[in-house]
């Protein structure tokens, strides 16, 4: 039997569309809410159902992991001695022969993570919803109560005692009215955008450093008579040819699209389909250098890299300050030791960078994950509260997954409490994780 859906009324405006008021279906009701599966996403929903609240996660792609698995990333930064999850993540992988020490840092087997993130969030209690996109907010004065979702099932609503924007680019904080940055204060531009893809034939070799492979790329490719530079300028962060676990395989950060807006799906587009090109451009030289003769492009990301978007604002904003000083911070649910690592946003302009800044280990405290507009909400990655430069140290895997830890453990003590978490004490969310086995500074 043909069946047949309601078209739901709307008015045809000269330069818009007039949509009518409409009764929006609600699918779940939940303790705590989780938007986006990303490293943050998935620390946060894996923390919160560990600690018995009842958790939904909604990811747009049918996958967990955001730019580990669908952006094709490696290495994993600040990975180990983290404690509580952060380990059990590390121990899970290396019993699945799907992790390896890389250089300076370790890297893991995309396909086993990606399923191996479900078999975690699962066994925890984390119900998923994939192929789901969060497209707004829903406020009781300024109280987030839930969010709009739209999927192949329509339009529908999730109300939640806590919901905690993962998405990378603040979608749910924005949508919610929350204040945020984005890009640099002095033109407002963001670091460029990367699609990783992941090459066969490396054998064992393993890269010395970024600046000697983009020389010999250049020169492989004048010899060989191509009309090719590298997407790049020379540099100590690109390109990386980076030797995953599985042998011969690799995963290579070299492409690079500058002065893109993430939040432009057009601009976007267009840069997906110019860094894929790069990559078979790049590929192509490399053949030339005689270790890659056998170098095969297996695959480009699904999902171009975002480095930077929204930085929503908090209580609290990290800044270059913080890091140079090594700053502690009484409720402190995190600490980093990556440097202040930005790409260029537009080589050549001239606007000098704080790139590679001298900085200590710092700590990122609870306020940064509390947006200053907006209760009942709970920021984790990198869209946490900080400045750009900031932003370019903490947006590491490593400390991304261990603030959605932090944002999971306080949304389910909230959740607990039938309060908000801004009325939790950040000093007392510091002292519960630790006791989950969290290792701070001190
Ligand atoms: C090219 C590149 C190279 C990098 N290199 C490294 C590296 O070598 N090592 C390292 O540790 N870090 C690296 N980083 C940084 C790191 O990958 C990111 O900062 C980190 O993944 C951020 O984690 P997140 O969970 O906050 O966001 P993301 O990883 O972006 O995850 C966000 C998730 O939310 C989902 N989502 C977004 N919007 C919605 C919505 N509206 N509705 C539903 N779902 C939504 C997305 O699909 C995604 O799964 C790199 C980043 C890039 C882009």
């Amino acid at each position: 039997m043909p069946v047949r859906d309601q078209p739901h009324a709307k008015e045809l405006l000269p330069d818009a569309v007039l949509e009518s008021p409409r009764r929006v279906a609600l699918r779940d009701e939940v303790d705590v809410l989780v938007c986006g599966g990303g490293p943050a996403g998935v620390g946060a929903a894996w923390a919160a159902a560990r600690l018995g609240a009842r958790t939904l996660l909604l990811e747009r792609w049918g996958q967990l992991g955001g730019v580990w698995t669908a952006g094709l990333l490696n290495p994993f930064f600040e990975a180990t001695g983290r404690g509580w999850l952060g380990d059990e993540l590390v121990a899970h992988l290396t019993a699945c022969g799907a992790w390896r020490r890389w250089k300076f840092s370790h890297c893991f087997d995309t396909e086993t993570l990606r399923r191996e993130l479900e078999t975690l969030l699962s066994g925890a209690g984390v119900e998923l919803l994939y192929q789901t996109l969060v497209t707004d907010a829903v406020l009781e004065g300024d109280r987030l109560r839930g969010v709009i979702i739209e999927s192949k099932a329509g339009r529908e609503a999730v109300l939640a005692k806590v919901v905690i924007d993962a998405t990378g680019d603040g979608d749910v904080a924005a949508r919610a009215g929350c204040r945020y940055e984005l890009g640099r204060p002095v033109d407002g531009l963001v670091q460029p955008l990367t699609l990783m893809f992941e090459v066969s034939g490396v054998g064992d070799w393993i890269q010395p450093d970024a600046p000697t492979l983009f020389d010999e790329l250049t020169a492989a490719a004048q010899a060989a008579g191509l009309d090719w530079l590298p997407p790049i300028e020379r540099c100590n962060y690109a390109p990386w040819i980076i030797n995953t676990p599985a042998p011969g395989v690799a995963d290579v950060q070299l492409t690079h699209v500058y002065r893109v807006n993430p939040l432009d799906p057009a601009a976007v587009t267009r840069a997906t389909v110019s860094a894929r090109r790069q990559a078979a451009e790049a590929v192509a030289v490399l053949r030339h250098l005689p270790q890659f003769a056998d170098l095969r492009l297996t695959h480009t990301a699904a999902a171009i890299g975002i480095r930077e978007a929204r930085r929503v604002v908090g209580q609290y904003t990290l800044s270059l300050d913080d890091l140079v000083a090594g700053q502690r911070f009484d409720d402190a649910v995190t600490s980093c030791a990556f440097g202040v690592d930005i790409h260029e946003p537009a080589p050549g302009a001239g606007v000098p960078t704080a790139h590679h800044t001298a900085m200590r280990p710092y700590e990122i405290p609870y306020r940064c994950l509390l947006p200053a507009d907006v209760g009942g909400l709970l920021l984790a990655g990198r869209l946490i509260s900080g400045t750009h430069e900031a932003h370019a140290s903490y947006r590491v895997t490593g400390t991304c997954f261990a603030t959605g830890q932090a944002a999971g453990l306080a949304a389910a003590w909230a959740a607990a409490e039938g309060t908000t978490p801004d009325r939790l004490d950040g000093r007392a969310v510091r002292q519960k994780l630790q006791q989950q086995g969290v290792r701070l500074l001190d």
